[in-house]
């Protein structure tokens, strides 16, 4: 039996041999080849696309200065600060602790929290915008990604400016707890007051937008985009199957099919985002302003009655 195990011994080296030669994630992510439907891609060739597949258009996810760069031109806008407060305010810990994550994500990254707030015109018209990176911890939202929203809007406030929110992530961030909850209903607050200033609020949901993401923030805009084939969903789908112990259609949480049930108002290829985002705003500024002088006129009309009668 000696050659037996010999042999074995042998081929257990040769598989441990071809196992080390597979390539690691970060060897991956810092080539020059991407993988899509028909196999590699040049990563130049797919950026030239605007990271949507030629063959097949899978409308890639993408970081924040990624997105920026589509919707106002290369560098073309100016980042803004956003507060950062105490990191890992529960000490959390399980496999690996929340400090050593958001350390990782940091370095993986190159932002502080997940979410980048911007300034910058879109057809000359004035906006602040954030948008949210996937690879920053999932795209979950803690307090540091609530904080940047709230500072996105109180800008957009001080400066008259509409709102344009770029959505992606799987929900609060559960190592923050409820802390990271609160932020669903400090975000709401916030757009509340967006709305009472008679500011536009547009939301194109990318994929992934999920959990209490879709339920705060990413379903209150006053017109909701989204990209083709963005899964845009609350509980995942292999959940929802198993509760509901039923087939689920096909496509289902695919944006295609949430606009079906009325959730988005336009699917936008990313190529036409940018112009498609400065015509809705076009048209409601316009609105507003028209609204402004309607409400002046009536808040003249019945100061003045009062003004006689004193
Ligand atoms: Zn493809």
């Amino acid at each position: 039996m000696n050659w037996i195990t010999k042999k074995l011994s042998y081929l257990s080296e040769k598989i441990k041999t071809v196992i080390k030669k597979r390539p690691t994630k970060e060897e991956i992510e810092n080539s020059d080849w991407f993988s899509c439907c028909k196999g590699p891609i040049l990563k130049k060739e797919l950026e030239q696309n605007l990271w949507v597949c030629p063959s097949c258009n899978k409308h890639h996810r993408i970081g924040c200065k990624q997105r920026f760069d589509i919707i106002f031109g290369k560098n073309n806008y100016e980042i803004l600060k956003t507060p950062i407060p105490k990191d890992d305010p529960l000490q959390w810990k399980d496999s690996k602790s929340y400090k050593d994550r958001l350390k990782d994500a940091r370095k993986k990254t190159g932002m502080d929290c997940g979410i980048m707030v911007v300034s910058g015109k879109i057809n000359n018209i004035s906006v602040t915008a954030c948008a949210s990176d996937f690879a920053f911890i999932g795209g979950s939202v803690g307090a540091a990604e609530g904080e940047a929203i709230l500072t996105g809007i109180q800008h957009a406030i001080d400066n008259q400016q509409a709102f344009v929110n770029f959505t992606s992530g799987g929900g609060m961030r559960m190592f923050e707890s409820l802390i990271a909850l609160s932020q669903m209903t400090r975000t709401t607050l916030a757009i509340n007051e967006l709305k009472k200033n008679n500011l536009p609020y547009l939301v194109c949901l990318t994929d992934p937008t999920a959990g209490g993401i879709t339920a705060s923030f990413a379903m209150l805009g006053d017109i909701h985009f989204s990209e083709p084939g963005a899964i845009v969903a609350f509980s995942g789908a292999r959940v929802i199957q198993a509760t509901v112990k039923e087939e689920l259609p096909e496509g289902f949480q695919k944006s295609e099919y949430v606009q079906e049930t009325g959730f988005i108002d336009l699917i936008v290829q990313r190529k036409d985002l940018r112009e498609k985002i400065g015509l809705i705003l076009s048209i409601l500024l316009k609105k507003n302003s028209d609204i402004n002088s309607v409400t002046d006129e009536t808040s003249t009309s019945i100061e003045q009655p009062t003004k006689a009668a004193s």
